[in-house]
């Protein structure tokens, strides 16, 4: 290991980082990075990258637009800020809600604003909660998340997460959360059970799940519609049409975590319209302002608004909301977004380029190393194994997916390591030329990877 420099070593000894393992990172110190332009980034010694995660699924249209920055700079110098407490609102929050009232792919009467993904499905457990409550129902309060979910880190948002380390030692999940199957053909489907046919048997498992515990106690089931921080698992052919009528059987009402599928990532505004799913609540942040500011938000609908705004008649407040729901800085960038992706026929060149992002992708199925490749829109993994035919994992302690991750940086290419998954989650405005460079430094440094399972002999 190479010395740390002086920024390096004043980052380990002062700040303390979320998701990094906090006894090796004083080794290996951090890629300190400068600047970004397009879907490059720069670190302080000018080395450049290609960001290939898009920050963190969030950067959707790119570093260095002025556009964006001039919408923040207006606003701060217009009205930095102002609330949303009784009596008070802003334009910015007004034309936004306004904006994805239009846009959102349920009947939506409302938008609660936040500023995170967390904050967003926090507030998602708080309404099913309370309006359960509300409609004199105080026994349907479960929600069913899924195994691998990620929907945050906050105490509720972490509960719906369905991966260990978001629960071991923080004494979560909270007792009303249950995790169901996660729907991972490749993982987790029988021999020769087909797509179509693993979809149904989760869908009959939900169905058994929910009986178990007492319909009349199952409020929500909440999912991502390709989930993200769990590996990058593109649900199985006909998963949401097997799931969606368990719900409506027992009344349970869907959330769509919009986090990383919104604004775009699979070709269309919501992955919920390009995965049939039907939600009754919609979560979203991250490239709603294409991470320039941090902002989320929940789109509601009539039903939930009008037990909302009973329950408050009788109690007289509505008692959730943070200082920054709806800042006017996040707003107004957030309006500027989804501004130039209407301009700029994001969708439809998202749509234009995923057969070759996806064609790039599906090439490393061949790969020694790679178990499966897979993917949708502009977000995708390869995912490791010591063994393909029997798809036998590597010893985790190996770390071999983190190591492969650890050479694309060395080549010039950000991407990320989860689990034995390498994710690729590019900003929506990549070329074709920057994804054929993007994927021919992943190809070099997954055959580094290769060399070195083979070196240090730990496929055994
Ligand atoms: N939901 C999904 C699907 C996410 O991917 C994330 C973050 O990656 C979150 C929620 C949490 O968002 P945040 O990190 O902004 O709290």
């Amino acid at each position: 290991t190479t010395p740390l420099t002086n920024l390096q070593a004043r980052d380990v000894a002062t700040v303390l980082h979320p998701y990094s393992n906090l006894a090796t990172l004083p080794q290996t110190g951090s890629l300190i990075l400068e600047r970004g332009d397009g879907v490059m980034v720069y670190d302080v010694d000018g080395k450049s990258y290609i960001e290939g995660m898009a920050g963190l699924w969030c950067n959707a249209l790119g570093h260095g637009r002025e556009e964006l920055v001039e919408a923040a700079a207006e606003q701060m110098r217009k009205l930095p800020f102002a609330h949303l407490f009784t009596g008070k609102s802003h334009d910015p929050a007004i034309a936004l809600a306004e904006k994805l009232k239009e846009i959102s792919p349920m009947n939506a009467a409302k938008v609660f604003f936040c500023s995170s993904g967390s904050e967003a499905n926090d507030t998602q457990m708080k309404l099913v909660w309370y309006v359960n409550n509300a409609l004199g129902r105080p026994q349907k309060k479960k929600i069913i998340s899924r195994i691998k979910a990620y929907h945050g880190v906050t105490i509720a948002s972490a509960s719906l997460t369905g991966l260990p380390n978001n629960h071991l030692d923080f004494d979560l999940p909270l007792s009303s959360v249950r995790h169901a199957a996660c729907p991972h053909h490749w993982g987790f489907a029988h021999d020769g059970e087909s797509e179509q046919d693993f979809s149904k048997r989760l869908a009959a498992e939900l169905d058994a799940q929910i009986e178990a515990e007492g319909p009349e106690t199952v409020a929500a089931f909440i999912a991502e519609p390709v989930m993200g921080a769990g590996g990058v698992i593109v649900p199985p052919e006909g998963y949401f049409a097997a799931i969606q009528p368990v719900l409506e059987k027992h009344d349970v009402m869907l959330i769509a975590d919009e986090v990383i599928c919104g604004f775009g990532r699979l070709g269309e505004w919501f992955g919920s319209t390009v995965l049939g799913m039907k939600p009754d609540t919609v979560s979203v942040a991250k490239a709603l302002t294409s991470a320039y500011v941090p902002l989320g938000a929940v789109i509601i609908p009539d039903w939930i608004d009008e037990a909302l705004t009973a329950q408050s008649a009788k109690i007289g407040v509505f008692g959730h909301g943070f200082t920054y729901s709806g800042h006017p800085v996040a707003a107004a960038v957030g309006l500027k977004t989804l501004e130039i992706m209407e301009r700029e026929n994001i969708l439809a060149q998202v749509q234009a380029i995923t057969p070759h992002f996806q064609k790039r992708i599906s090439a490393f199925a061949d790969h020694p190393l790679v178990g499966e490749a897979r993917g949708l829109g502009l977000v995708g993994a390869v995912e490791v194994v010591a063994d393909k035919a029997s798809k036998r994992a590597f010893d985790p302690r190996k770390a071999v997916a983190a190591k492969a991750v650890a050479f694309a940086q060395e080549e010039g290419l950000i991407v990320r390591a989860i689990g034995d998954a390498v994710a690729i989650c590019p900003p929506l405005v990549i070329s074709e030329s920057e994804i054929d460079e993007l994927f021919e430094r992943l190809g070099r440094a997954l055959d580094r990877a290769q060399d070195w399972t083979v070196k240090e002999n730990i496929r055994a």
